[in-house]
């Protein structure tokens, strides 16, 4: 049983019941799960969440299935890493790290989002889930499929990171490459979501997947002891994290679970790639679509479906939106690394990059809570670092070649 009321279109308001459908039959604007608070109310506490098992179904009469989830039960409930050593090289007081790096089974926060989607599909009655993916939906959208025996059609740009692919090919999933950028295999996958009728996971299924993003919000405010955090930092590709991440606090909020919404949501993109980030710094309400040219591959979506309410929202709250070079995310990897040993994709260098610079630029207060979203495994994006590390030292199997080479450098004990 489920406490959802049915879809809402988010331009006219109008209702549908559910079913596998994504925009308005009025207005062709983006249909969006609505649920029954006041029930809700009723039933949940956070005592009672707190007693549940550490995965993101510990939320589930906040997420849109029926029945148990039949993929992803472990999914969720990621480490919030208090900062100490990157807090002090930004220079800032209380920074914490949401660490989806080593979500499950697929080590990113797609793993959310397919979690619901799947086990949704399932109910739906479909046999064949599908994508257009940038890389990290493929991984998990495979990897889901493989576990509850349903088959996959995968989407992607041709030219991925080659862990990005071949994690998705070891599934078993039909996987296919397609010569464009991600906005083109979006569109030529909406064209075969409705010849072919599967369960497209981004696609007639997005309302229900986009539920699962939320649950890096929820997490988030349980883990600071339920309250929101003052600043969160949100990579971006369609946006729609950025927005789900919102509804889940004031979800939270409506139910009377954290004490306020003093949040203020801040976008991360990458230069190359900055569509959303371009128009909240030009106070534009439209973004305008570009081609995107940047090595953070995940977050290359140049025409993105949610970008309007993600400048909606990073308005609303009084945030702000910036990007970062090439070189900074690069930057933003080894440094993440190099001070809390996590070893994040582009994504999260891109996160990092533009943390550190609304914060140069004070438009992130150094004495206020931050919450920075690490959402992908660096272990899945290795081929950006080949150059940007020191070549391996390598020495005979000799006492004396190794003291050669730390002479001067160090101490004994
Ligand atoms: C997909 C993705 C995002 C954000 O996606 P949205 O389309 O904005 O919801 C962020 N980080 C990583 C690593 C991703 O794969």
């Amino acid at each position: 049983m489920s406490f959802v009321k049915g879809l809402r279109c988010r331009e006219c308001g109008e209702i549908y019941h559910v079913a596998p459908i994504h925009v308005c039959e009025l207005c062709f604007g983006p249909l969006e799960v609505v649920y029954d608070y006041e029930k809700i109310k009723k039933v949940i506490s956070k005592e009672a969440i707190s007693s549940r098992k550490k995965s993101m179904w510990r939320y589930k009469e906040l997420l849109p299935i029926d029945g148990e989830p039949v993929v992803g039960i472990d999914s969720g409930f990621t480490p919030l890493v208090k900062s100490n050593k990157l807090a002090k090289a930004l220079g800032v007081k209380e920074l914490y790290i949401k660490n989806d790096t080593v979500n499950h089974p697929t080590f990113s926060f797609k793993d959310r989002v397919v979690s619901v989607a799947v086990s949704k599909a399932k109910e739906f009655g479909f046999n064949t889930v599908a994508c257009a993916s940038t890389g990290n939906l493929a991984n998990s959208v495979a990897a889901s499929a493989a576990a509850c025996g349903m088959n996959s059609y995968i989407f992607i740009p041709y030219n991925l990171e080659q862990a990005k692919v071949l994690n998705t090919q070891i599934y078993g999933a039909n996987v296919v490459g397609i010569k464009g950028n991600y906005d083109e295999v979006n569109r030529l996958s909406s064209e075969i979501a409705g010849k072919y009728g599967w369960a497209f996971v981004n696609i007639n299924i997005r309302p229900y997947y986009a539920e699962g993003s939320k649950t890096l919000g929820l997490e988030v405010a349980e883990q600071l002891g339920w309250r929101v955090p003052k600043n969160i930092v949100v990579p971006m590709a369609s946006g729609s994290l950025l927005t789900k991440v919102y509804k889940g606090f004031k979800e939270l909020y409506e139910l009377g679970m954290v004490p306020d919404l003093d949040v203020k949501l801040y976008g991360a993109q990458a230069t190359g790639c900055s569509p959303i980030s371009m128009a909240v710094k030009e106070h534009q309400e439209l973004f305008k679509p570009v081609i995107p040219k940047t090595i953070a591959k995940s977050l290359a979506i140049g025409n993105p479906a949610d970008g309007f309410y993600a400048i909606e929202a990073i308005n609303k709250t009084g945030g702000w939106s910036e990007d970062v070079s090439d070189d900074e995310v690069i930057e933003g990897i080894k440094l993440l690394a190099e001070t809390e040993g996590i070893f994040a994709e582009t994504a999260g260098g891109v996160t990092v990059g533009v943390a550190k610079k609304l914060i140069e630029q004070d438009r992130i207060p150094k004495d206020e809570s931050i919450v920075l979203l690490i959402t992908g495994n660096g272990l899945k994006t290795q081929e950006v670092l080949f150059d940007k590390v020191e070549p391996l030292k390598i020495i005979p199997a000799k006492l004396d070649a190794f003291d050669e080479l730390v002479k001067g450098k160090e101490k004994t004990k």
